[in-house]
């Protein structure tokens, strides 16, 4: 099992890197002011589709026999209004690969992903990868925080999460691009996305007091309740602005010891998060000293298929009381 796993770690970080090159190419070759003017999607469907793609080619090749759940689908290419955006990520994906691929091929891979691990099903896989192709879709468009995130699940447990930041910088002033690992057991670690050296070990910072406290949050309104993250902060005693950042970056950016509150308040009843969306980050956090849990105090359960069905929300703490921070919840959320 251990081979394997240094095999897979290996895999999903050249994965990764390849994805946050395709989304690097998109966004120098689509957004525009244009676009951005005309709230155009294109550029994200793109990436996305072809940052899909691309992971799910390297594992098709490097590792035939892994299931991949991944978020998109390749329906809307296959669509008979999809041809453009269908172009698109075929020219992407080919100019990745160095090679001419044909759609029928680059659906394909996008459709590895269709995975579905319904819990209790037989047929289910027992070990399966998860990936987010592009995480926070509005802080690619902006140019801020996104990632793409990629893990692997073995009997429900995370066992490596693997994230790609590339608006992250390794130090303040430092060039953004970032890659960071995690193995269950072994500890998480930052690279600078262009080097293959390890150059910082992932650690939460432990805070004195909420007073000195910095928590993150998302910049969308629809996926976290800011009026509540208001009141839960002031009753902790935290004075400082929430840090708002798109994607799992906000993992990324605790387990670095930048922030020790990560607050993910449900907006609806009826949400369940997707795995995708925080299997690599979390392992990411609590491997470097973090803990993580939903807005009432459970593990996240990554054993109920491609949704946490029976999580709400999201508690990252790295270096602070996190039962402090599940009591100013209680009865609010
Ligand atoms: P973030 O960048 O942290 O705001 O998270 C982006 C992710 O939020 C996307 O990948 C979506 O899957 C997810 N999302 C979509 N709708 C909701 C919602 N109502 N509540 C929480 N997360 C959501
Ligand atoms: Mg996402």
């Amino acid at each position: 099992m251990s081979d394997g796993m240094a095999q897979r770690e290996r895999v999903a970080l050249e994965a990764v890197r390849r994805a946050a090159r395709v989304c690097r190419a998109v966004q120098d070759g689509w957004i525009t002011p244009e676009s951005l003017e005309k709230r155009d999607k294109s550029p994200v469907t793109v990436a996305d589709f072809a940052s899909q793609a691309v992971v799910a080619e390297l594992l098709e090749r490097e590792l035939p026999g892994d299931a991949l759940v991944a978020e998109e689908d390749a329906a809307e290419l296959r669509a008979e209004d999809g041809e453009e955006i269908a172009a698109g990520v075929v020219a992407e994906v080919s100019a990745v690969l160095g090679r001419a691929v044909e759609k029928e091929q680059v659906c394909a891979w996008i459709d590895r992903g269709a995975t579905d691990p319904i819990p209790g099903d037989p047929l289910a896989p027992r070990a399966y990868w998860t990936l987010d192709p592009i995480d926070g879709t509005k802080g690619f468009l902006r140019r801020e925080q996104y990632a793409v995130a990629l893990a692997y699940l073995v009997d429900g447990q995370v066992e490596l999460g693997v994230l790609a930041c590339p608006g992250l910088a390794l130090e303040d002033d430092g060039e953004p691009g970032l890659v960071v690992v995690a193995r269950r057991g072994g500890g998480t670690r930052f690279y600078a996305e262009s080097i293959d050296g390890r150059v910082l070990d992932g650690r939460v910072a432990s805070a004195a007091s909420f007073a000195d406290v910095r928590f993150c949050e998302s910049v969308e309104a629809a996926h976290s309740d800011h009026d509540l993250s208001v009141i839960v902060a002031r009753e902790l005693g935290i004075v400082r602005p929430p840090l708002r950042m798109d994607s799992q970056a906000k993992y990324a950016v605790l387990a670095r010891g930048d922030a020790s509150v990560y607050l993910r308040l449900p907006t609806r009843a009826d949400y369940r998060e997707k795995i995708w969306d925080h299997a690599a980050g979390a392992l990411v956090m609590t491997e470097a000293g973090g803990r993580v849990t939903d807005v009432d105090g459970r593990e996240l359960d990554f054993s109920q298929g491609r949704t946490l069905a029976g999580n709400r929300g999201v508690v990252a703490t790295g270096g602070v009381d996190h039962e402090a921070v599940l009591a100013a919840l209680r009865g609010r959320v």
